[in-house]
Formats: structure tokens, sequence, C-alpha cells
């Protein structure tokens, strides 16, 4: 071995250019790889060489904040040195202990002393990538499961990455986010108004430790524009560009009808905008959508195909093959637009069945139907006229939601502002609208002090 590899970092004077100060991090041997692997630098050490390089720079900032305070600000004596304090700080790879300048008031009566730390300065000891990245983890997956990815991604076991950090930290990011979307979006960030939005709400369910509960309703809304509805195969379909929003809160759907009126704006809605909302059928989620109905030009609810379909084939499932094609034909009527004779099929169908558990499906078909009688059309008249009828696309959109994060093995039990907050961070990633914003959500309020 001839060479050796040195990491030094200098402190230059920039007027002079002199070096006043010179570290070496870090020497490394140069050596022919002998394999792929002695290729250059391995993750640990990656991160090991970033954090060296990140304490020297942190140990020249530091130095650099003062209190601010040229006088006492309790009796306005005169100050004094009084060494250095010692405070924690979290860089998105690295920790690191920072040591910031005391004062003392000379006054002896007084006594008052200053004592900056990470946190009175900036309103936090946690950089806001950091944050980001725990927001982040912490919204698609368990909190368990982000404190391992983070780990891995770290090389390293780190507290601050700990699960009950992540959770503390997703759970105040998300109330943030979830009190900004009270607010109308900035009309200056509004695209052209949209002639045609379509809407879909929907609802999950997720477990609570809330007493005498077994689970509470999660409402889900997505708002787009028709061309954003982009074929991609015969079974695949994309929404490029889409508001989603989420609400878990037990308000009479207060919040909820807000958010989604506030994610149609974001899509373009005005008063000459027709909205077309597909809905599963739950009465929740028509008030939701009827709600919308002041603030566009027509509003057109219908019943989701989608679940019509799904509760068909329940049926047929239940009811097995000798029935299956005169239940077919029901069906049939209902796509082409013929809800009486349909719902008139189910009654004639019913008569002739004895068991009674086949009779309770029908009739809970029937009901169904029955009650989304309003919001039944020409199914394959839309279909042939190429207008959205089923939110099939969106299901998945919704599932992917709700339940990825809520629905998992490891048994989470979520209060409701809990979920309600957590997913408030995950339906601003679902609209593409978390990279843009996250800071306003993740800086804290406190600003470096003058
Ligand atoms: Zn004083």
């Amino acid at each position: 071995m001839d060479y050796e590899f040195r990491v030094i970092v200098e402190k230059v004077s920039v007027s002079s250019q002199k070096v006043v100060k010179r570290d070496t991090l870090k020497i490394y041997d140069i050596q022919k790889p002998e394999s792929i692997l002695e290729f250059g630098l391995r993750h640990a050490e990656q991160i090991s060489l970033l954090s060296k390089i990140q304490s020297a720079l942190l140990a020249e900032q530091s130095i650099l904040i003062d209190s601010g305070h040229t006088q006492c600000p309790k009796c306005g004596g005169k100050l004094s040195k009084l060494g250095f304090m010692e405070s924690q700080f979290h860089a998105v790879f690295s920790d690191h202990q920072v040591r910031m300048q005391k004062h003392k008031c000379k006054n002896p009566e007084c006594n008052w002393q200053g004592t900056p730390t990470t946190i009175t300065v900036f309103g936090t000891d946690i950089h806001p990538d950091l944050v980001k990245l725990q927001c982040e983890q912490g919204a698609v997956q368990s909190y368990r499961d982000a404190e391992e990815h983070l780990e891995k991604l770290n090389c390293q076991r780190r507290r601050v990455n700990n699960h009950v950090q992540i959770q503390r930290v997703t759970n105040q990011v998300g109330e943030r986010v979830s009190q900004f979307n009270l607010n109308p979006p900035n009309p200056d960030e509004l695209p052209v108004a949209a002639r045609e939005l379509i809407v879909q709400v929907d609802g999950g369910h997720i477990a609570t430790q809330e007493q005498d509960k077994r689970s509470f309703e999660a409402l889900s809304g997505i708002v787009y524009r028709p061309n954003c509805l982009v074929v991609i195969d015969e079974h695949h379909r994309q929404i490029t560009n889409k508001s989603c929003t989420i609400c878990t809160l037990d308000d009479r759907l207060a919040t909820m009808k807000l958010y989604l009126h506030h994610a149609a704006i974001k899509q373009g809605l005005t008063a000459e905008t027709h909205v077309t909302a597909l809905a599963d059928g739950a009465s929740n989620c028509w008030s939701v959508i009827l709600a919308l109905e002041p603030h566009c030009q027509s509003l057109e609810p219908i019943l989701d195909w989608f679940h019509i379909g799904q509760k068909f084939q329940n049926v047929k499932n239940a009811l097995g093959e000798t029935l299956a094609e005169s239940l077919e034909s029901v069906k049939w009527n209902l796509w082409h637009g013929k809800a009486n004779e349909s719902i008139q099929g189910l009654t004639m169908l019913r008569d002739k069945i004895t068991d009674k558990k086949q009779r309770s499906k029908l009739k809970g078909l029937q009901e169904y139907l029955e009650n989304n009688r309003n919001f039944l059309v020409n199914y394959d008249e839309r279909k042939q006229a190429g207008k959205v009828f089923t939110s099939q696309v969106a299901e998945c959109h919704i599932d992917s939601i709700i339940n990825a994060r809520h629905k998992r093995k490891q048994k989470m039990q979520w209060t409701r502002e809990g979920a309600h907050n957590v997913l408030q961070i995950r339906a601003m990633i679902a609209s593409n609208e978390w990279e843009e914003n996250w800071l306003d959500f993740v800086l804290p309020d406190a600003v470096l002090a003058a």
C-alpha cells in the first residue's frame, strides 16, 4: 500500500483564504478492491463519515448561536459568559451533542442565567428532514415497522427513531395538517375551473380502543377531473391527478363535508361545475356528497356499480345455481336502468323461496336498492357514452389509504383523533401535495433567535 486517503475538514478565512483550523476526520487505506464489496465505502461507513463531517460543522455553527441578549432580561444588568451548555441535536442520519454559549447576569442579587439549548433556540432538537422521514414512514406503515425501516436505512438503532417517538411526531404533524385542511384552499393556487368533476365517497372501519366499541368509521373522498382517469389496460386504470380527503372524527360529518368541499375546490370546482358523485349506498356517504350541491351547477349522485356488483355476487353465492338465471335477469334490468322492474323481480324471486336465510339475503338486496332508488341510473347507457358509473379504480385508492395503514395483522388500537391525524398525512401524500407542502407542517413555530 503506497497511499492512504485522508478526509480533512478545514476552516478557512473567506477574505484571506488562510486556513485557521484543520482536522483529519478519517483515514482510509487505498487498496485495490478484491471484490465489489471493497469498492468505495460501505453503508455504515458512509453514515459514520457523514456524522463526523456533520459534527465538525455543527461545532462551528453552535458557537455562533447567541441568546440575543445584550443585557440581563430580568434586571437590565451586564452579562458575562458562563461556559457552555450541551444539548442534543438529531440530524437526519446522526445524533449530536452541540455546545452553546451560556450567559450569567453580573448583578449578584439577580443571578439570571441564560442557558440556550437546541429546543429553546429552534423550538425542536430534531431536524425537519428527519421529521419528514418519520412522518412518511409512520403514515404508510405501522409505527413499529417504521422504526425498523428507519433503523435499516440508518444502519443503526437511534432512540429518536423509536416507534413511540415516530407516533408522537406523526400525530403532531398530522394534527397540523388536519387543522390546515379546515381552511379554504388558497385562491392563488387553484387550477382553471373544471367543467366536470368526479367525486367518490366511501367508508371503512378502523379498530378502536374506545370503550364499548370495536371499531369506528372512516370516510374517504376522492375528487378528480374525468380526463385524469387514464386507461392503462383492460384491468388497470389510473387517476393521474386527484385530491384525496379522509376523516374519522365523530362530528356529524361536519369536518368531512368541509374537507370534501375543499378537495373539490382544489380540483377546480366552481358554481359552473357539473359533479358526478359515486358512493356505495351508505347514507352518510350520500350526506357528504349532497353537501356539495349548493357549491356546483349540478350534482348527479350515482349508486356505484362496483358495489352493486358485489351485493349481487354475495346473494348469488347464497342462492346457488338454481336461481342464478333469475337473479341475472334482475341485474340485467338494473344495468339497463329499469330499477322498478328489477326491484319487482326481486319480490317475485323471494316468493319462490322458502329458505329463511336465502330470503333474508334477497330482502337485504331489495332494501339496498330501494334505499338507493334515487341514485340508480341507466348504467348501460352511461357505459356506451363513456361516462363514469363505477368506482373500481378509486376503490383501490380508498382501500390503500385506510386499509394499508389501519388493518394490519399487528392489531393497533386507534383512537379517532390518532387515526384522523395520521390519515391526514396519508391523504396528502396520495394527493401529491405532501412534497410541496411538508415543510409548513414540519417546521416548528419557534424560529432562530435574532
Ligand atoms: Zn440580572
